[in-house]
Parts: structure tokens; sequence; C-alpha cells
């Protein structure tokens, strides 16, 4: 059994805990957490152990009544591999921490790729990961984009992309970040950081990307351009997209027509907090117009990438292939919203 700790307990740090434990090959050894709050609780209800992230913090949580496991050098030190889902800029901070103990550490996106020796998406490179001592997982919407440049590159090869980020103004629980009512530019100037991002994944891909932030909580939408170096036809590229298991093909007759339907959707299927792992792809949005294909796609921001921890965690402590790991995390967690449409 793999002991994962995690560090970091807030909306990607909780997701990961959840998908550890519902694996066979690993479990969950402690959480860490800075604030004694709501998430603390409902780390504790769950029966994990809780660590104090901050030293000088301890008390807080002592005052709360809420039971300390430790410090966070106890379970770094406990742990085989630590999945760092702390605030940006806060995981390179701790990298010395998981250094002085010799164990194996997953960032997420907010981090600047140099803080690991490898970034990651599980279709894309997971061998890259294999035996590293640091990984980061790319962001929500770099996740979103490799995974679908992947098979495109793969099948078709890819000559150059263009995409435009509609971007949530902030997380469901992001209050701070509200209240907003505008359409920002963001950044106003080309590129917006997903198209170098996506360069850590893919070194070669030409690509361009824009973003603008919306009065939205939901969901990421992004408007794909990519311009193929061989011929394609609408259905074709349907056909290799609805084959990747972590691509969701929205059929047209489902009614599907925004992010909020789609979480709406999530719910009714019984994904525990709407989450959608798969990146929703408008199935009657691909169209090819000479070598150019065009579709839309949301991105749920809160959970796309926690499949991708859990193969991280394999990755970086090479307990199984890439086949085998995505295999097993797809079953384990029940990737595939797009089986509920299969007669
Ligand atoms: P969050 O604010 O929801 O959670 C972070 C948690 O870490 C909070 O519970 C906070 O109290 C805790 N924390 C703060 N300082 C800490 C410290 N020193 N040690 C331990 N814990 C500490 O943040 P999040 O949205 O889960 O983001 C975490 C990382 O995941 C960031 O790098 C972010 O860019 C990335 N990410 C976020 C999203 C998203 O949409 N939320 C999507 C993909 C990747």
């Amino acid at each position: 059994m793999i002991q994962v700790g995690v560090v970091g307990y807030g909306t990607i740090g909780k997701r990961v805990a959840d998908a550890v434990v519902a694996q066979r090959d690993m479990e969950i050894v402690g959480v860490a957490k800075t604030s004694p709050n709501f998430e603390a609780e409902a780390a504790v209800s769950k029966g994990f152990d809780l660590y104090a992230a901050v030293e000088e913090r301890r008390e807080l949580f002592d005052e709360a009544g809420i039971p300390v496991a430790g410090d966070l050098d106890e379970l770094v030190d406990t742990a085989d591999v630590i999945v760092d889902a702390t605030p940006s800029g806060i995981g390179a901070q701790n990298r010395e921490v998981y250094e002085a103990h010799d164990t194996p550490a997953i960032y997420q996106g907010g981090e600047d790729a140099e803080v690991a020796d490898t970034s990651f998406n599980a279709r894309a490179n997971y061998e890259d990961a294999i035996g590293a001592d640091h990984v980061r997982v790319v962001s929500c919407n770099t996740t979103g984009l490799s995974r679908l440049l992947a098979p495109l590159r793969e099948e078709y090869g890819v000559e150059k992309s263009r995409v435009t980020l509609v971007r949530r103004g902030g997380d469901p629980g992001q209050t701070g970040r509200g209240p907003i009512d505008d359409i920002l530019p963001d950044p106003v100037s080309l590129p917006s950081h997903h198209g170098p991002d996506v360069k850590t994944i893919f070194p070669d891909v030409d690509i361009d990307t824009l973003g603008l932030k919306v009065p939205a909580t939901l969901m990421h939408m992004h408007s794909v351009n990519v311009t193929l170096e061989d011929d394609a036809d609408a259905e074709e590229i349907r056909e290799l997209l609805a084959e990747e298991s972590r691509l969701f093909l929205i059929p047209e007759y489902a009614g599907i027509d925004g992010a909020g339907k789609l979480k709406q959707f999530a719910l009714d299927a019984g994904r525990s907090r709407g989450d959608i792992w798969e990146n929703c792809i408008w199935g009657e949005s691909i169209a090819v117009r000479g070598n150019d294909l065009y579709l839309f796609q949301a991105i749920h921001q809160e959970s796309d990438v926690v499949p991708e921890n859990v193969d991280a965690i394999r990755a970086i402590t090479d307990a199984a292939s890439k086949a085998e790991s995505i295999a097993t995390t797809n079953e384990t967690l029940g990737m595939g919203l797009g089986r509920t449409f299969e007669r």
C-alpha cells in the first residue's frame, strides 16, 4: 500500500484524498491543514489523521477542540509520497521539507513549472514522472488541453492551436473573489499563461492562448481551433475523441446547453460534489473547415486534475505502468459520463 499524505486540504486536496481512498493500492496516512475550519472537521469525520501544517497554528486546532496527530514534519516522514495542494507558491516553499525527509512530492498547477523535475498529464507524458522526486500536475485548463491535443497529435499531427479560454471568476466557495459583475480580458495581452504551460507537456506544440474571466463559478469554457497536419473530417474526429477515456462527448439530444446543465447531469449521475473529471466536448461543435478543427469544451476546474494526481502517485512511486494506472483510476472512480448515453 502506498502511504499518501495530503498537504493543503482545500478544493483540490480534499478531492484527491477521497480519490486516494477509492484506490486499492494506496491509502491516506494523514492530511495537513493550516486552519481549524469546516474542512478540518470534515477530514476528521472521514477518519483522516489531521496534522498542523504550520507549527505555530497548532494551538488554534487545540482551541477549537479538533484533535491533531502531529506536525508537518511527522506527516512527511511517515508518508511514501506527498500530494501538495496548497495555494500557489506555498508548494515551492514546502519543497525543502519534502527534500529533507527524502519524500517524493506532487505539486499542483499553481506552482511554477520549475518546482518539479517534470510537469505531468497522465495521457500525454506519464512515463516522464516514473521515479521522479518532484512532479507537478498541470493546471485544470492545461490538463484539459493536453488530453485533447494528445490524440490529435498522434492521429493527424498538429500544425497550430489557437484557444480562447473563458475562465470562471472563482470557485463556488471563493467568496473573496466576489461579488463580481464584469468580463475581463485576462491577461489583456497575448499569451495567457496557458499556452506556455501546455508547452511544459508538449514542448514542440505551436499554441496561442487568450484568456477572459467571467462572473461564473461552475466551469471554464474553451473555444478551440486546431490546424491539423493531415486531412480529417468531423465524424472521424468525433470517433477518435469518443475513444478517449477522459473525454466526454456530449450528445446533441441530451439537451445540455452549458455548464449549469453539465453540473446538474453530474449530480444526477451521482457524482460526489457534482464533480466532472472528464473534458466535456459538445459533439455537434466539432467542425472541420479545410484543415482547421473547431470545438467547444467545458472543464470542471475543481476536479479534472484529481485522476491525474492519482496517476501521478503511481508514476512517482513507480507502482504501475501508464495503461494500468489510468485503467485502475478510471475504474475505481467511475470515469466515463458518456456511458450514461450508451445502449
Ligand atoms: P484552496 O485555497 O481551495 O485550498 C488550499 C488549502 O491549503 C486551504 O485549505 C488552505 O488553508 C491550505 N493551506 C494554506 N497554506 C498552507 C500551508 N502552508 N500548508 C498546508 N496547507 C495550507 O486551493 P485550491 O483551489 O485547492 O488550489 C490548490 C492548488 O491547486 C493551487 O496550486 C491551484 O493553482 C491548483 N489548482 C486549483 C484549481 C481550482 O480551480 N481550484 C484547479 C487546478 C489546480
